[in-house]
């Protein structure tokens, strides 16, 4: 018995992997559970497949359904957004799964924040200027543990990236500021992110949450922030190393080690 978790992508039905896509034409069973999952992907589906939402589900009910399918001999699919390892909750699933007996397969996929950064045609990391990311989101209802709290993180004056924070602007702003970000640091909104009503929204930390109420976006949405999102980061001088002579004399020199 095997379940294959498969990462979606962050919506456009192509931006899944080959391999998961050969998974969806092959599966008998697929859940998903995402308002965020295209519907599209469900073409390819062999005609009688069994195509299952399990927003209303709880964990154990879940399980149990996949685990029943499996017992039946079926290829049960069960299809994240984006890439199941971030905010993909599939640890418990896991767990639970693995204790029945079940082999697990993962198929990564696009995440969200790497869609989000292509559309809005930006590198996170810019050489000089920052060569860290951060994935994180804002504390809401979800407890984010205390030595993760985004001062402290802001420390970092790094690129941070904000999953499911779209109704948490007002605590990023102030969090950012008060963590000493200038309030005129470039922010990218990408809504729905290669959906066909995608929408990107560049801003400022001190007008995020206006821009955001402005246009109509609380949800569905990946915040990139940092100077690496800067408009005019074209006219400014951060060109990488990698293209500078004397370092790529260096780096093919290494390169032969
Ligand atoms: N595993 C997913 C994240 C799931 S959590 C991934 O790798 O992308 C859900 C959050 O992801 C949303 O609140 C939003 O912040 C982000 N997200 C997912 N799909 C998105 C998309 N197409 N555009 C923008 N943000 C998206």
């Amino acid at each position: 018995m095997k379940l294959y978790i498969v990462g979606a992508g962050p919506g456009a039905p192509d931006l899944i992997t080959v391999r998961g896509q050969q998974l969806l034409k092959e599966a008998d069973v697929i859940l998903y559970a995402d308002s965020l999952v295209s519907e599209e992907h469900f073409n390819i589906a062999k005609p009688g497949a069994e195509i299952l939402k399990t927003a209303g589900m709880h964990l154990e009910e879940m399980v149990e359904v996949m685990k029943q399918r499996l017992q039946e001999g079926k290829k049960v699919v069960r299809l994240h957004t984006g890439d199941p390892a971030v905010y993909g909750a599939i640890m418990e699933q896991m767990t639970l799964l693995k204790e029945a007996g079940v082999e697990i397969e993962i198929v990564p996929g696009v995440s969200s924040v790497f869609a989000a950064a292509a559309s809005a045609q930006a590198e996170l990391t810019i050489p000089d200027l920052t060569q860290t990311v951060i994935l994180t989101r804002a504390e809401g209802r979800t407890p984010v543990p205390e030595r993760e709290q985004l001062a402290k993180l802001a420390e970092h004056h790094c690129t941070i990236a904000f999953f499911l924070s779209a109704t948490l602007t007002k605590k990023v702003m102030k969090e950012l500021v008060s963590a000493g970000w200038a309030p005129e640091t470039p922010v990218t909104v990408v809504y729905k992110a290669t959906w066909p009503d995608e929408k990107i929204v560049r801003t400022t930390i001190e007008k995020l949450d206006e821009d955001m109420r402005v246009n109509g976006i609380r949800k569905q949405a990946m915040i990139l922030a940092g100077w690496a999102l800067d408009p005019n980061i074209h006219q400014k001088d951060f060109r990488s190393k990698l293209y500078d002579k004397e370092f790529t004399h260096g780096f093919r020199r290494g390169m032969k080690q």
